[in-house]
This record gives C-alpha cells, structure tokens and sequence, in this order.
C-alpha cells in the first residue's frame, strides 16, 4: 500500500488547503517543466497520484480505511502532459505558472547580438588602432517606421483569438477541468493581423542593411579579445532596441615576431665571426630601428633584452618586452681563401681535432632548456 500522506510530506490530519499547499510546493520542485531528469519525474508521478487520492473526498475516505484504489499499480501516468503552466494555472488561475501575464505581445522586441571578426596585424595589437569596419545588420525599416503595415493602411484585430493573442483550451484531467493556453499562430500572438505588410521589409519592420562603422581597438588586445559596441548590434522586429555587437579580434601571424603574453620573442642570425669578435646590429622594433649589442663570445640561445618595447598591456599600463635569441650562423659555402683562413685559425687554436668534449651549459642557455626538457622526461 502507498503511503500517500508520506509522499506529499503532510501530517496525517492535514487539512484540504495544507494538502494543496503541499502538493503546489512539490510541482514547483519536481515537473519536468522545471527540473529535467529520470529521477524527479518519478518523484512528481508519485506525488501526482498522491494529491490525486488525497484531494477527493470518497478518495480519500477510502483510502483512510485502508482501501488503497492504486495498490500495486506503481506510479502511472498523473500530471504528465500537463506543463507546469498548465499545472500551476488549475491552481491559482490563468496565468499564474507563466513569467509574463497572458495578453496579447507587442510586435516589438529587443534585437539579437551580432558578433564579427576583425583581423589585425601586430602592430595594431602593439599600440591599438582605429579600424573601419563593414557589418550587415538589420535596421529599422524606413518605409513603415517599424509598424509593418504599408503606408496609408493598419492592422485589424485578429478573428482567430479575437485580439487576445492567445487560443484557451479547456482540457480535462485529474485535476478537474485545466485551461491551456498557447500563442496564436495566425498573429505570432500580437492579436493584431498587418492588413498589408510593408513592401520593403514584408512587415516585419527592419531590413538588413549594410554600413561601416569605425571602432576603436585598444592597444594590447590579442586573438580572442571581444569588443562589446552597445546598440550596435541587429535592431529587433517592429523596430526593437538594437542587440549590441561584438568585434572578436584575430592577430595575423608576424614574420617576425612570436607573441607570447605582452612579450614578443624574436630569433637573431649572427654571423660567427661577429659572435666571436662582437657587433652593434640595427634591429627593427615597432617603435623604429634599436641597436643590439651583440657581446663578443654570444652563444646560440642567448638573449637580448629589449624593455619595454612590447605589446601595451591591455590593463594597466606600461609594456612588455621584446626578448631577442641569438643563433649564431655557421658559414655553409666558403670560397677557397676563406678555407684557407679558417684552417689557419684552426691551426692556431688548436682545434684542427676536436676532442668531442662535452658541453656544461650554462642555466638559461638555449642547450640549457634543451637539457632540462630531456631531464623532465
Ligand atoms: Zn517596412
Ligand atoms: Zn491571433
């Protein structure tokens, strides 16, 4: 036997508003309307059958004397195909299970959010940029205003919900008669019908249209970054308030420069003889030509720091730094005189059997990181 008082969690002697109260409490916990999922279904099955014992009278008599009219049949199919409006409505009247009240809508509503992409190159990202750009949106239609309607002509109340917007049907079930409301069709529930739609946008009171705005791009933004423009966005039917656009920035690749954070990391060819002997090297930045000071003795993996010559950070200020790797160049076509050369300086440094000593590098060092990557493995 069911224990129907236990599934609604009231006493015994619980009277018919507190059996009510109780099962409005657990329609709001449990419809599938409002909490999806296998297990709260059979929970609002059960309590479904529950309320229905316990809110007729000869029901529950029976029941109390300890005729059970549901023993052994499991929880069936009570308050299913019901939604919680409809649910909550047999309760406290129409209207009460939906957010908005009933009524007709407005032909009017806010428009959607548009999003486009803007691709930049790294300078733009460095310092930021004013950029054009074309977007197709819709906008309010000139010709109507809006309304929908052809100039010169209007609306009528529409003769399928008789201007309520909405189609009422009474429906009976367990728990008693259910009025079920749904928007009408016929009108898109406005209760008015467009005795003759606008010409140029088919009364729907926008048309698209296409326009280039300029915007703004804040110095550091990076691939990904959103820029929100309010009300820029695709204006809502009959004229709705504009939905706002996004711009989703994209950084081309830099020949030169990989982006890591603020900081742009850069690879430098020196010639070995200049790593052996050291030079001054111009280096192009985006704030104009730097001179490296390339030390003598620079090894292959070594930077060069360049402050502050970065990318603006997004927030706060200041920049990150430009971070230069040196690669020493080994010669690969020598003519006969440089041979020449290079064997007397082998000669003269003794090098002309190399021992196959291994190397210490040092901390930091290209061959450094390399060594610690096998390390970690
Ligand atoms: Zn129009
Ligand atoms: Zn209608």
């Amino acid at each position: 036997m069911n224990d129907y008082y236990a599934d609604l969690g009231v006493a015994r002697d619980a009277t018919a508003d507190e059996i009510k109260k109780a099962y409005r409490r657990a329609a709001r916990k449990l419809h599938p309307d409002v909490n999806p999922g296998p297990e709260a279904e059979e929970q609002f099955k059960k309590v479904s059958q529950a309320y229905d014992v316990l809110s007729d009278a000869e029901k529950k008599r029976n029941y109390d004397m300890g005729a059970d009219p549901y023993a052994g049949a499991g929880a069936s199919g009570f308050g299913q195909g019901f939604s919680f409006s409809d649910v909550m409505d047999a309760f406290f009247g129409a209207g009460a299970g939906q957010a908005q009240g009933g009524g007709p809508r407005s032909r009017q509503a806010r428009g959607q959010d548009a999003l486009v992409r803007l691709d930049l190159d790294l300078a733009d990202a460095v310092f930021g940029a004013e950029k054009e750009l074309t977007v197709d949106t819709a906008v309010g239609c000139s010709t109507c205003h809006g309304a929908g309607t052809q100039p010169g002509t209007g609306t009528r109340t529409c003769d399928v919900c008789q201007g309520s917007g909405h189609i009422q049907q009474v429906q009976r079930s367990f728990l008693g008669q259910v009025m079920t409301s749904r928007p009408c069709v016929n009108c898109q529930a406005t209760g008015q019908v467009i005795e003759a739609p606008c010409y140029e946008c088919s009364g729907d009171g926008r048309v698209r249209s296409r326009r280039t705005l300029t915007i703004r791009v804040p110095a550091g933004v990076d691939t990904g970054t959103r820029i929100q423009l309010a009300g820029e966005g695709e204006v809502g039917p009959g004229n709705g308030p504009a939905g706002d656009l996004y711009v989703e920035v994209a950084v081309r690749r830099d020949q030169r420069f990989q982006r890591q954070g603020d900081d742009l990391h850069a690879t430098l060819e020196v010639p070995m003889t200049a790593a052996a002997l050291g030079a001054t090297v111009p280096f192009e930045t985006f704030d104009g030509v730097s001179e490296l000071d390339v030390r003598r003795g620079i090894q292959s993996g070594e930077q060069i720091l360049l402050r502050g010559l970065g990318v603006t950070h997004l927030r706060g200020s200041g920049r990150g730094d430009i971070i230069v790797h040196a690669m020493v160049a080994t010669p690969t076509k020598l003519t006969s005189e440089q041979e020449d050369l290079l064997r007397q300086l082998a000669a003269l440094r003794d090098e002309e059997k190399p021992t196959g000593q291994v190397a210490n590098p040092t901390e930091g060092s290209l061959f450094g990181k390399l060594r610690d990557a096998f390390k970690a493995r």
